[in-house]
């Protein structure tokens, strides 16, 4: 398919993404989007390790084209950060999610937490402190059952602004995860000088568990250190009773993953959680 009407997008392939035409088509492409409607969330339960209670749930945005297909959001995210969009489409995800979380919660008869998905860009000026407040009013939910996914590039930049607007979320009560840790730049110092509150061990570790002693090690220290620096240890991607079992016994705080269940949409959320309770 590769050269075959550039200009035309067909079902979505990686081309797109990796080359320059294909970028700008596919970032047209996501503007008209945005604007109809082709967005929607998926939200992936996390459980408490300690309890077996579902506490939280991880909104992860969707894209069905109906000329593309699906597209994964790994392709048209950083589609998105190249081409200005990231900005109007965190927002729409933000205000969307809070808008579920309002409804899951309602049919759950109990509050859960909201983690939502940050790129660096949202992230500069002090637009996003106003989007974060009046979603969470509008959905009539709380600041503190917020929290914002970061990774560790955005640490890596280590810029004031960055730094003051982690400050601003946290003073209204949002709680700051560092995602897919481990994976890219980690270093340690940064933990101690960005205020973080929880730490979300990249899945890549997670699946080596059981086959590498060098990730499992890596894993425990992890779950140590974030211990040691008062923040909470979620594991992302896990899929196996082993993998559950290892992590319950290293004191890990709460999982994530194909073990409980995909990203749903908001409608399906409450029976999933339902029955993941009850288990
Ligand atoms: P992420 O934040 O690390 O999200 C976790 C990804 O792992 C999701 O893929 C999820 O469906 C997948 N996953 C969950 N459990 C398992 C498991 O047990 N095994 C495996 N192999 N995978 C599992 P998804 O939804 O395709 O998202 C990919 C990435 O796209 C996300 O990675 C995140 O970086 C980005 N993304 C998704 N939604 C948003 C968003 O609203 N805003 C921003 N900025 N980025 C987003
Ligand atoms: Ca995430
Ligand atoms: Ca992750
Ligand atoms: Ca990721």
């Amino acid at each position: 398919a590769k050269g075959a009407g550039r200009n035309v997008l067909r079902w979505f392939e990686p081309w797109m993404v990796e080359e320059n035409d294909g970028r700008l088509a596919l970032s047209a492409a996501l503007r008209q989007a945005l604007e109809v409607g082709e967005l929607s969330l998926a939200y992936q339960p996390q459980i408490d390790l300690a309890t077996g209670e579902v506490v939280g749930i991880e909104a992860l945005v969707r894209w069905m084209s109906p000329v593309l297909g699906p597209v994964p959001p790994d392709q048209f995210i950083p589609v998105a950060e190249d081409g200005g969009l990231i900005v109007p489409l965190g927002g729409w995800v933000l205000r969307t999610a809070c808008q579920g979380l309002a409804r899951i919660q309602e049919e759950l008869g109990q509050p859960l937490r909201l983690a939502v998905n940050v790129s660096p860009r949202q992230l500069r000026g002090s637009a996003w402190l106003e989007e974060v407040a009046a979603a969470v009013v509008a959905a009539g939910i709380e600041p503190s059952q917020l929290e914002v996914e970061i990774t560790e590039g955005l640490l890596l930049e280590d810029r004031g602004d960055v730094v003051d607007m982690l400050d601003a979320l946290r003073s209204i009560g949002v709680t700051i995860v560092v995602d897919d840790f481990g994976r890219g730049y980690s270093s340690l110092a940064y933990l101690t000088r960005f205020p973080i509150d929880k730490i979300k061990i990249d899945r890549s570790f997670i699946q080596e568990i059981t086959r590498a002693d060098t990730d499992a090690a890596i894993v425990d220290a992890i779950i140590v250190m974030a211990h040691a620096l008062g923040m909470t240890v979620v594991a992302e991607g896990v899929e196996t009773e082993v993998q559950e079992r290892y992590l319950r016994e290293r004191g890990c705080d709460e999982v994530q993953g194909y073990r409980y269940s995909p990203g749903v949409p908001a409608d399906t959320l409450p029976m999933v959680a339902r029955a993941l309770s009850r288990q």
